[in-house]
């Protein structure tokens, strides 16, 4: 079994997902499945959904699982 944290990124995001904390309520597979696919491997496809919708549903999981950050500099 892979308890490794899995990394996606596209040109805009990387997604990080970690199987240990993930308590597999299922929220994001429900809500966005676009992106968050259970049959399917990479079971994340950032080519699913806009980004703000992506950090949007990633700002919904209960146990912090899944983590994002912006791939660009922020513009201060
Ligand atoms: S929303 Fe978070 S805790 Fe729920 S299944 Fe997805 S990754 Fe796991």
């Amino acid at each position: 079994m892979d308890n490794n944290e899995n990394v996606f990124s596209n040109s805009k995001i990387t997604v990080t997902y970690a199987p240990r904390c993930c308590t597999n309520a299922g929220f994001c597979a429900k809500q966005l499945s676009s992106v968050f696919r259970n049959s399917v491997i990479p079971w994340i496809d950032l080519e699913g959904a806009q980004t703000d919708v992506i950090i949007n549903q990633i700002n919904k999981c209960p146990s912090g699982a899944l983590k994002y950050h912006l791939n660009k500099k922020e513009v201060a």
